[in-house]
């Protein structure tokens, strides 16, 4: 059942070949056997999945379902859901359970969907490698003794373990596609704006964007169908209409440009990433598109300028974390200030402090100028280049990461090394631009991801790139071994 499609799921559950009070047992079942060596869940719900796929059943037998009615998925646990434990894998939030649902929780419920859990990720959705969780890093169910990438590491490893048929996730620099490479999942970061952060737990507000991951671009397409449109909660949500992602998977190649930019396979790629994304790109010439080598010349500034960026945003972001109102406080406070202080030194781990203790630097009189002013212009360039390159070519593609999955623990003690796994993801969140990675050929046995970056709402088109290529080739249906 756990390698079957979304559609298939649908179809099979509407001709009651099994109902989705079976189909969620089966996935509870895989997740009570399997999930005990990823630690991909921080919460796992089955008496509420359970009394959602009996109403679910109701509403298959009373033939009004729609495509995701009783179809068990899971949410990164950055997202608020009402009476279940809501921690954005951090210390501070260990106790807090929200009193209501984010927007796009709130929708997939309205849809149908089953919430088997929440899925763990690294602390406030800072890292690469799901090691900074307070819950404890994930393992990559490829090989255990590598990380599953971050930070929603927690929905990546679950996805491709089939321990659920598809979950949220949210990429600020690069947190739905990295992780969907080394797990080998298809990941869909949409465009700035596109899907509601409302209920999204807030990192950097200029960068945040809520997405999907799947096993296929098929599948991400009922998900996203459900979640992306306007919010008025949100002040950030595009008032722009949403096509229908599914009707238009199956559109045509021919004459599809792709750009290749030339800085995305300098030094720094692994060279058998290299082939493999070539490989790959290859598939889509035989499929009608045309190559285009562009350049995105201020793309090496990306990391620098996001590490300021960030930062600065989650340091004011972070602030309401503060003892009082609600979110981890320490014991016997002598008075305000050391309330303050200790519930923060004891609520937030070592990466997030180092991330406000950046934030307020480059934030601070003196620094503004030199620091966060100066990377805001460069930010401006980094998105013209993007706008140069699609006024030549419809899609961007290259390697996802520079590397496959790492050996747990081998970067925690180097954060600019870590950082730097996010080099070709993160310009894509400073233009505010949609992103997706699918699996291409494995090296050694481990997931490689081809990112492919499209204009702006055109998730459509990136979606049916992704298709198209998953309709002719097979990677995208491999099973880690154990978990098939
Ligand atoms: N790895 C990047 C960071 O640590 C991006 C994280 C994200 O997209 N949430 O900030």
């Amino acid at each position: 059942m756990q390698n079957k499609s979304i559609a298939q799921m649908a179809a099979d559950l509407r001709l009651r070949t099994y109902s989705s009070v079976e189909l969620t047992r089966h996935y509870l079942e895989r997740i009570a056997r399997l999930d005990p060596a990823l630690n991909s869940f921080i919460t796992v719900a089955a008496e509420s999945a359970l009394a959602t796929a009996e109403r679910a059943d109701q509403t298959l037998r009373s033939g009004e379902a729609g495509p995701l009615t009783g179809i068990p998925i899971a949410h990164k646990d950055i997202f608020c859901t009402q009476g279940l434990k809501t921690s954005c894998g951090s210390r501070m939030l260990d106790g807090f359970v929200a009193p209501y649902d984010a927007t796009i929780v709130e929708r997939l419920a309205a849809a149908g969907a089953v919430v088997l859990g929440k899925t763990n990720m690294d602390e406030f959705a800072m890292g690469s490698s799901n090691e900074t969780s307070w819950y404890g890093p994930v393992r990559n169910p490829w090989d255990a003794a590598r990380v599953p990438g971050g930070s929603s590491g927690g929905s990546a490893a679950a996805v491709a373990a089939r321990l659920c048929a598809a979950a949220t996730a949210s990429d600020t620099g690069g947190s739905i596609r990295q992780p969907a490479a080394l797990c080998g999942v298809t990941g869909i970061k949409p465009t700035y704006g596109r899907c509601s952060r409302w209920g999204m737990i807030a990192f950097a507000s200029s960068l945040d964007q809520a997405g999907v991951m799947a096993r296929s671009a098929a599948d991400a397409a009922f998900i996203l169908d459900e979640m992306a449109g306007f919010d008025e909660r949100d002040s950030t949500s595009a008032d722009v209409p949403v096509p229908d992602y599914v009707d238009a998977l199956d559109d045509d190649l021919h004459g599809l440009r792709i750009g290749l930019p030339k800085e995305y396979f300098g030094a720094g790629l692994d060279a058998r990433i290299g082939d493999a994304v070539m490989a790959a790109i290859k598939e889509y010439e035989a499929l009608g598109a045309e190559i285009v080598e562009i350049s995105l010349p201020n793309s090496p500034l990306s990391v620098p300028v996001y590490y300021v960026v960030a930062p600065a945003e989650c340091s004011s972001n972070l602030a309401r974390f503060d003892g009082v109102r609600y979110g981890h406080r320490c014991d016997n406070p002598k008075d305000l200030q050391d309330l303050y202080e200790r519930s923060r030194a004891e609520g937030f781990g070592p990466e997030v402090q180092r991330r406000i203790m950046i934030g307020t630097y480059v934030l601070s009189a003196g620094y503004y100028d030199a620091y966060y002013l100066k990377a805001q212009k460069i930010r401006q360039l980094i998105a013209d280049d993007f706008k140069r390159a699609f006024e030549q070519v419809d899609v961007i593609m290259g390697p996802t990461s520079p590397t496959t999955a790492f050996q747990l623990g081998s970067k925690l003690d180097d954060p600019v090394s870590m950082y730097l796994n996010d080099i070709y993801t993160i310009a894509t969140n400073l233009a505010g631009l949609p992103g997706m990675s699918i699996p291409v050929e494995p090296v050694d046995g481990l997931p490689v991801g081809l990112q492919i970056i499209g204009n702006y709402f055109q998730e459509a088109r990136l979606l049916n790139v992704a298709h198209r290529y998953q309709h002719a080739t097979h990677w995208h249906q491999a099973a880690p071994a154990g978990f098939e």
